[in-house]
């Protein structure tokens, strides 16, 4: 079994294999660029030690032949004493899990090499120390568990004790005094000294990146992002090259394109004399990547070259990781560069301008959750609101919440319910906790690319870094900043966009492209690049998508917005929303009545204003499909809670009050108490049990769309009868309805169609015979999942979801997102059994699920023909429905 690969060996298809680092790595060696040589330890190869705990035959003498191999490219050995080796040892998954795992690097160094490194580089003793310590530094944090703060306070007394604060001024002396302080540390922790074998050092380190897959932050990280738990890290172990070489050295990262807004030009940070871990952690403060330019113009040039190469060869947003060895570039790195999901939207544009992808590519390229991010809302700013200062707008948005300075209190005050701003110097991977848990983040050091900003980008959390007027003292939970105190529970305002921070609450705004959807900002004049890209590529959606979206709409208003949004049609408008409000008390008359006169006497009142309702829906979606839901809940959540009413007539009987309506209030109320209502009188059962109930509505339903037509209208109602199981059920109710129809519409033109909700499993399972009684399905994957899994809504998400998915039960609750495998297979079912029944039934489905981009593409896989959804996620289910169509 072939464990470990050459980098000339692989190439960028192979990420499953090689991991991402290590195929891209092989990429650009087969490219021709500059690459260190080294090899790559398969992903098969860490599963295989994660499953025995033990490396798997072979391993190590194919280790061993690369090892040799790279020995003789290299003219040196591993950690000879004379003339070193060394190498770095490096995490890589298939998808990038940015600072998750581990990497070493320098390993080969010891007691001995470190003279023979130090004679290598022309008698640099302080490079060579310097190298040393960090090697002791990571190995022993990374492979051993020692804590880094140990080895950092190390650092800090060392500077302390030299007047310093930059670790530029530490000398060769202070380094080797520091060396021996770290051994120490070390062997305390572990009981034993540090290794010297540079083979030993090789294989623990590599064992450990093994087992930084399971590390407790990467097992949350991969919760987060959706990543499965079982694909395993590939292993890349590096030739190293030395960016803390002196002043012609150094080590950075570029972007080809802005990662926040997607504009063209150089983005990237360096950082002269310094190893890789020193940029991305934000220990000094670096310098924008345009500064190269004077400092090394030829490596500037060089690297910009290959990042057009890279990009071009890509064709789309690469980042890099370089290092220049006295004047010589290195490529460490490159990857196809997470964005913001503005610049996701402009880059596809852009590439598509550039003739180097088509419109279908760029559709592929941004989703419906960075479209959802688009259509958060922005500060609106005006004179009150001064900014106290201004980091990098690092990751977009408008957060507002209380300060908090720790990760832990960060989640406490998120339990709570509180939106919080987690404040921190800069964050590192123990932060990611808290930075889930906050409405945005935080920091005073840092650039775009550091721990903070690359993690908030991913999560799509708003984050400003680098904001270095603030003083932070994390200790008492307070920064000052102008002048001014801020403790913790204080409220801020951060704009992820332009790195300005607020003292206090900043109102908000709809974004543009919001403004865009409603029809207030038009792309062609806008001059605005994403509201343009958008435009292009929701055009295009569109045009491919097969799958039609329509809205839950139960108002004018929300059907007028939802329509301007782009939905073309109502396929759930929920009817118990009309009977709450002052209406209340007819419905108390409909359920108290003793007698038919009575009951039929409520019916009549509230029949002028249900008709009322369907016209204002009809007239605002005029010429579309409107799918009315004859009223689904159980009755008594229109009455109120039988405590509070048995309290209120017992206080009022003391007073001697005529309490006879409240006591059959009271007696209607504890009559109707269901064990388990969302099992009980409620959907058809309801209108089964209730004579008129169910009448009266589609006689205002059809009234209404009579009444809209007459006027020179075009209404399209489509009954839609809930909680049906069987036809028989249907049958009943359809029976009457005809008969009103018939009654109303006359020769008005009007056509009312009938059909039923499937959202009981046993309607899904006898779809076909349904079918032979519905005009249409909706499928109400709420209830169906509800009653698929036997999970009540309402109180299982915070009773135990998060246990199962810690667990891995599902990935994502399956109210959030279809289970395909179960609720959908019931869908799958319903789908072509009752297709086989009445061929060409119309299929749509309301529920949350409409707007959840995962189950568009499930829905468009079963044929349906619409989703449904919120008006807010119209223009999410659009693009994804022409995702999931090319
Ligand atoms: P991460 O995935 O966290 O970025 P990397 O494996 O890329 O971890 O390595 C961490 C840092 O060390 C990076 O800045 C990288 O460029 C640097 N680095 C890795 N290998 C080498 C090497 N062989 N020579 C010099 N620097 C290296
Ligand atoms: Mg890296
Ligand atoms: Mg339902």
């Amino acid at each position: 079994h072939k464990y470990v690969y050459d980098f000339a060996e692989g190439n960028k298809d192979l990420k499953d294999l090689l991991g991402g680092k290590g195929a891209n790595l092989a990429e650009m060696t087969n490219l021709g660029l500059p690459v260190p040589p080294g090899f790559t330890i398969t992903t098969e190869a860490c599963k295989a030690y994660l499953a025995t705990g033990s490396e798997p035959t072979g391993l190590a003498e194919q280790i061993a032949a690369h090892l040799e191999a790279l020995e003789r490219e290299m003219g040196r050995r591993l950690g000879d004493p004379q003339d070193p080796l060394l190498v770095s040892v490096r995490s890589g998954a298939k998808f990038s899990m940015p600072g998750m795992m581990e990497t070493v690097l320098n390993v080969g160094l010891n007691d001995r090499s470190v003279v023979g490194l130090s004679a290598q580089a022309g008698g640099n003793d302080r490079f060579a120390w310097d190298s040393y310590r960090r090697l002791i530094q990571m190995f022993g944090k990374t492979v051993c568990d020692v804590p880094g703060e140990e080895f950092e306070h190390a650092l800090d007394d060392v500077k302390r004790a030299k007047g310093t604060t930059n670790d530029l001024d530490l000398d060769a002396d202070d380094l080797r005094g520091l060396v021996d302080a770290y051994k120490k540390i070390f062997s305390k922790h572990t009981g034993r000294e540090f290794p010297q074998e540079p083979r030993e050092q090789l294989d623990l380190a590599i064992r450990a990146v093994f087992e930084s897959w399971n590390a407790e932050r990467a097992v949350i990280y991969r919760r987060q992002e959706r990543i499965p738990a079982d694909l395993g890290t590939a292993v890349n172990v590096v030739a190293m090259v030395f960016g803390n070489l002196g002043a012609d050295s150094g080590t950075g990262v570029a972007f080809t394109r802005d990662p926040a807004s997607g504009a063209q030009g150089i983005y990237g940070d360096y950082l002269a004399n310094a190893q890789g871990e020193d940029v991305v952690a934000g220990i000094r403060n670096t310098v924008p990547l345009q500064e190269l330019e004077r400092i090394d113009k030829k490596s500037y040039d060089e690297l910009l070259d290959y990042m057009a190469r890279l990009e071009g060869h890509y064709k789309d947003l690469c980042d890099i990781e370089f290092t220049i060895e006295r004047g010589k570039l290195w490529m460490l790195q490159t990857r196809v560069g997470k964005r913001t999901a503005a610049a996701a939207f402009v880059i596809a544009g852009q590439l598509v301008d550039e003739g180097l992808i088509d419109l279908d590519e760029a559709l592929h390229r941004v989703n419906g959750a960075q479209l959802a991010q688009l259509m958060f809302p922005r500060f609106k700013l005006d004179h009150e609101f001064q900014p106290v200062a201004k980091g990098i707008g690092a990751s977009p948005g408008a957060a507002v919440g209380k300060v908090v300075f720790t990760s832990a209190r960060a989640v406490e005050l998120a339990a709570e319910g509180e939106s919080v701003i987690l404040v921190r110097r800069e964050t590192n991977p123990d932060d990611l906790n808290g930075m889930i848990a906050a409405k945005g983040i935080l920091t005073s050091r840092g650039g775009k690319t550091s721990h903070a900003a690359v993690v908030a980008r991913g999560m799509g959390k708003t984050c400003v870094s680098g904001a270095d007027e603030l003083d932070i003292n994390i200790p008492q939970r307070k920064f000052t900043v102008a002048g001014q105190t801020v403790t913790e529970g204080d409220v801020v305002s951060i704009d992820g966009t332009t790195g300005k921070v607020y003292l206090g609450e900043v109102p908000v705004m709809p974004s543009e492209v919001v403004q865009y959807f409603e029809g207030t900002l038009d792309p062609e004049q806008a001059g605005d690049a994403l509201v343009q890209a958008v435009h292009r590529i929701m055009t295009h959606a569109d045009a491919r998508r097969r799958l039609a979206v329509r809205t839950n709409a139960d108002t004018g208003a929300d059907a007028a917005r939802a329509r301007r949004f782009g939905a073309q049609g109502i396929g759930l408008c929920r009817t118990e929303h009309m009977f709450l409000g002052d209406r209340r008390e007819l419905v108390e008359r409909l359920i108290l009545a003793g007698t038919d006169a009575e009951r039929e006497d409520a019916l009549a009142a509230l029949l002028p204003l249900q008709r009322e309702d369907f016209i204002e829906i009809f007239r605002e979606m005029d010429g579309l499909p409107v799918t009315v839901r004859l009223i689904d809940p159980p009755l008594h959540e229109f009455l109120p809670p039988l405590e509070q009413l048995a309290v209120n007539v017992a206080v009022a009987q003391e007073r001697g009050e005529d309490v006879a309506k409240e006591e059959a209030l009271l007696a209607a109320v504890r009559r109707m108490h269901e064990e388990n209502p969302m099992l009980g009188l409620r959907g058809v059962r309801l209108g089964l049990v209730i004579p008129g109930l169910f009448a009266m509505q589609v006689r205002a339903i059809a009234e209404a769309a009579v009444a809209v037509t007459r006027s020179g209208g075009s209404a399209c109602p489509e009954i839609m009868v809930p909680l049906v199981g069987a036809v028989q059920e249907l049958e009943t109710v359809r029976a009457e309805a005809e008969k009103i129809i018939a009654e109303v519409v006359g020769d008005s033109g009007v056509e009312v169609l009938i059909g039923t909700m499937i959202e009981v499993p046993r309607a899904a399972l006898t779809a076909g015979q349904i079918a032979e009684a519905a005009q249409f399905f909706s499928f109400g994957t709420n209830d169906l999942t509800q009653m698929g899994w036997g999970f009540s809504r309402d109180d299982v998400e915070g009773a135990f979801f998060w246990r199962y998915l810690e667990l891995g039960i599902f990935g994502i609750s399956p109210f959030e997102s279809i289970d395909r495998e179960g609720v959908g297979r019931l869908v799958r079912i319903a789908a072509e059994e009752g297709r086989a029944a009445r061929p060409g039934l119309k299929l749509g489905v309301c529920g949350e699920h409409g707007g959840d981009p995962e189950s568009v593409h499930f829905f468009h896989e079963v044929g349906l023909d619409y989703v449904s959804c919120s008006p807010f996620r119209v223009p999410v289910a659009r693009l994804e429905a022409g995702r999931a169509a090319i």
